[in-house]
């Protein structure tokens, strides 16, 4: 399991670095979960340079490698901050910051090539929901995101199904609305690779998901933990979710 925190453009230095510290002070981590962080990106050299208790992510990395692209951050620049993990097309960006299908897929290369593991976020629109084309929609975007990769780079891939509705809105997928789109994911994902890469590749929910609510998403059988925006901001409620991603990896080893 994996539970990772997506700050946005969230939080003072300071608070940043409080949060850590508090962080460092609660529960560590279950065994079988793991916990990243993504900061806003003026942060993570210096967080980088600190003993931190997660993984540090990035929100974001330039489509290109270096060179005249003012204000860009090349993946391998992040590499060298402690950077691990790096958040590829989040709905925020597809909307509203130019990252269409081909930028995504290209900063999902540079990921790759820094020796970076990549989230890839995907997810449909309302609209897209109440026309009956979020299979579709999703399978697109992975498709033209992902499906260019050779199945040796897979295992630095991580898919966050992030429905747009949900994300912000305190609405959340229902638990079987989230299992039937993951269930769609690994399915795709096993007719494009093979079944081992599906199995292995920890498959994220994204979207309003809380202490509230993390125990049932993630016991859903193809939910392997959780994209977290706004419960992520609070050490306790995050904690809480890492928790519940805990919960659910005993109780998985308790069946099998
Ligand atoms: C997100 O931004 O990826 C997200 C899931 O946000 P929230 O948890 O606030 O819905």
């Amino acid at each position: 399991m994996l539970v990772a925190g997506n700050w946005k453009s969230n939080k003072s230095f300071n608070e940043s670095m409080e949060f850590a510290n508090a962080f460092a002070k609660l529960d560590a981590a279950p065994e079988g979960v793991e916990v990243m962080i993504a900061p806003p990106a003026p942060y993570l050299a210096a967080m980088g340079a600190t003993s931190l208790p997660f993984r540090l992510g990035s929100q974001n990395v330039s489509a290109t490698g270096p060179g005249a692209q003012t204000g860009e951050f090349t993946a391998d620049m992040l590499a060298g901050c402690g950077v691990q993990d790096v958040i590829v097309g989040h709905s925020e960006r597809r909307d509203g910051h130019g990252d269409d299908d081909e930028t995504v897929a290209e900063k999902v290369n540079r990921v790759l090539e820094a020796g970076l593991r990549v989230v890839f976020c995907c997810g449909e629109s309302l609209q897209d929901r109440q026309a009956d084309v979020h299979f579709d929609k999703v399978l697109r975007q992975l498709e033209s995101g992902i499906l260019h990769l050779p199945a040796a780079a897979m295992d630095r891939v991580v898919v966050a199904y992030e429905p747009i509705w949900a994300i912000g809105t305190g609405l959340t997928a229902t638990a079987e609305q989230a299992q039937e789109m993951h269930a769609a994911i690994r399915g795709w994902l096993a007719e494009g690779y093979d079944a081992e890469v599906a199995r292995a590749i920890p498959l994220l929910y994204g979207g309003s998901c809380k202490p509230a609510n993390a125990d049932e998403l993630f016991a859903c059988a193809d939910v392997d933990g959780g994209l977290i925006g706004g419960a992520s901001l609070d050490p306790e409620n995050f904690q809480a979710v890492v928790a519940a991603a805990g919960r659910a990896v005993a109780a998985e080893a308790s069946n099998a």
